[in-house]
Order: structure tokens, then sequence, then C-alpha cells
């Protein structure tokens, strides 16, 4: 994702919007006056239906996961890193995770893959990837078709550049529609969102800051959002930041998984990550 101001406050306002449902639900009278309004407000855009008219059709799995945390007794965390590989942030997140000897998930941008693979070689063994489309599209807005090509493309440039095969799809900035999902069903992936960005933009100077509220913020089963690409000088301090915000989380007691692993971990009370 990207975390610009405009999709935070298109997030926000949607929140809004939310608690305001949830008033007039209470209000009990009001509700179908509330549900009818936020209707006709909405313009559905054409990719939003989850099933294809006119046709018999599942995804590989029968079901597609949409994650943002996993419930964990566990002092499990998941770091993920979005938008890269790029040469100016992804070699400073990789030094940082492999000094602490640590995996991550990478959502990996294809385009980037295609250009940057150097960058990966090498780097990716303890790493889980992830796919965050061919060129960071807001899949919500695009027909079926064009959302399966970007992502297809992207898993198989992951797939030919890391030798890993992608499992977890993050749509940029969150955004999914109906057809998103159709995506991620025909290519047997979960979707995987976080549930703990971490907010270089509203720290851009101020690494200790950044740090206190990663370690104070995390909860077992957090997945936790960082990027190692774009956005500007504050993802420098977030790389820098790094190796310090997984020292004060392991001093609280916390574990470093993949996603995936993560999920396990749900899955199966005992079951414990490598980190
Ligand atoms: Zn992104």
């Amino acid at each position: 994702m990207d975390d610009t101001g405009a999709d935070g406050k298109g997030r926000r306002a949607l929140l809004r919007a939310l608690t305001v449902g949830g008033a007039s639900a209470v209000a009990g009278v009001a509700m179908g006056a509330a549900i009818d309004s936020a209707d006709a407000s909405e313009r559905i855009p054409a990719s939003a239906p989850g099933t294809p008219r006119g046709a018999h059709w599942r995804p590989a799995a029968g079901h597609v996961d949409v994650i943002w945390a996993v419930n964990t007794q566990q002092k499990l965390v998941a770091l993920t890193f979005d938008d890269g590989p790029l040469p100016n942030y992804t070699p400073l997140v990789h030094d940082a995770l492999d000094d602490a000897k640590i995996p991550a998930t990478f959502f990996l941008v294809g385009k980037r893959v295609e250009q940057h693979a150097g960058l990966l070689h090498g780097r990716m063994d303890r790493h889980e990837v992830g796919n965050h489309t061919w060129a960071h599209t807001n899949l919500s807005n695009l027909s079926l078709n064009t959302a399966y090509r970007s992502v297809k493309r992207a898993h198989d440039m992951i797939v030919r550049v890391t030798g890993k095969e992608p499992r977890l799809l993050r749509p940029p900035w969150g955004q999914l529609g109906g057809t998103t999902l159709q995506v991620a069903g025909r290519l047997g992936y979960d979707v995987a969102l976080w549930s703990l960005l971490i907010t270089d933009r509203s720290h851009p100077h101020d690494p200790n800051g950044l740090i206190d509220f990663v370690a104070d913020s995390a909860v077992p089963g957090s997945i936790i959002l960082g990027h190692d690409a774009g956005g500007g000088p504050s993802r420098l301090t977030l790389a820098r930041a790094l190796p310090e915000m997984i020292k004060r989380l392991r001093k609280k007691g916390f574990e470093f998984v993949t996603v995936s692993q993560l999920l396990a971990a749900q899955a199966s009370p005992t079951a414990r990550g490598t980190a």
C-alpha cells in the first residue's frame, strides 16, 4: 500500500460513515433511511461484483480469506514491507533483517522486480514473497480481466526472479473490489491486509517517536506494514530505525514470523515460527 494522505482521508470518511450507520441502527427507526441514503450515494464500480454474471464460478480453494491480523496468544508479529524492490531503501531493510536474523514478508511490485531483480538475488531466503500487483494499481477500479493480468504478470515475474511462489495478495492502498477477490480466488491466493501501519510520514525526522509508536502498538498476531520504497525521506527514517525497532519488540517478548507462519500459528496453537 502507499499511505497517502488522500487515502487516509478516504478511510477516515468511510469509518465516519460506518459510525453514523451504527448510530442510526441503534436509533432503530432511522436505520432504513440511513441505509437507503448510503446506497444512493454509493457509486459502485463495474469491477465490484464478486461473482461473474451468468457463469458458474468458484475460487480454486472455494474461498478467499481477507486477513488483517491473527488471533493468537503467542507473542508473534509479522513484519511486512510494500512497494519494493527499489535501490534506495530495499537493501537497508534487508540488511536490518539479516543482522537480526528474522524473516519478513515482502509485497513486491512486479515491474520493480523485473527492473531491480539484482536487489533480490540471494537476499530472500528467509523471507516470504507476496504480490502487490504489476504496477501498484488500484485493483478496485479495474475490470476482472485487467486486474487478473496485473496480478498474474506480477506473480510470474516474482516466481521467475525469486524462485518462490506468492500465495498472498496485498492490493495497493488496501483497495479491493469483488473482482480483486475473484482474481485472488483464481490464483489460489488469500488477501493480506495489515493491522498496524508504521507511520513514518507522521515521524519523518523522529526515529525514536516512530520506534515508540510501533513498540507500544504491536500486539500478538499483529501484521505490521512498512515500506521499503517510495514515499519520500521518511522511508529512510524507517529503514534506519528498523534495527532498534526490532530490538524493542524483542525486548517486549515478540518473535518475528512471516505472514504465512503467523496464519499457521492461528490454525495450530502450538505452532511456532522459525525466528
Ligand atoms: Zn503499496
